[in-house]
């Protein structure tokens, strides 16, 4: 059902992305998030493309699978959508956080650790886009990190 409303298609931001077929109020669900979940964080894949991502405490969810299109929503600093877990009965939906119009491209935050980003950068082009794929909570410790590490002029 979902897969009619939503598309991927090759993004500015990396490459595959997924975007809006149609107009989106916000709170509405996007795409399901489809994959097995599992109690310990599962390899990461040295091609860059992560698709595995940590939706509650202690559990992760591998979208790694070629039934998930929601796999090739990209991270953005400035996210239009959120991945909410249901349970293991309705499973992980990408939610709108705000209007979308057909044609956008659904981002959402992939909640990267410092340690994680340190390997991932960003280029989401998000006005504030700090650069590197982390969580938004975490984005204050981050910035702090890169002014100590960057060299003086
Ligand atoms: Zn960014």
């Amino acid at each position: 059902m979902s897969e009619d409303v939503v598309e991927t298609r090759p993004s500015a931001i990396a490459g595959r992305g997924l975007f809006a077929r149609r107009d989106f109020v916000a709170g509405e669900r996007l795409a399901p998030y489809r994959g097995p979940t599992t109690t310990t964080p599962p390899v990461r894949p040295e091609t860059g493309e992560v698709f595995a991502l940590e939706v509650a405490a202690g559990l992760w969810l591998d979208g790694s699978g070629p039934d998930n299109p929601a796999r090739w929503a990209n991270h953005s600093c400035e996210p239009n959508a959120e991945l909410i877990w249901h349970g293991a009965a309705e499973g992980a939906w990408l939610t709108s956080l705000r209007p979308l119009r057909a044609g956008e491209e659904i981002t959402f935050d992939y909640g990267f650790s410092l340690a994680e980003s340190l390997f991932n950068p960003c280029a989401c082009r998000a006005s504030g886009c700090i650069g590197r794929i982390i969580a938004a909570p975490l984005r204050p410790a981050l910035r702090r990190h890169l002014r100590f590490s960057r060299p003086r002029d």
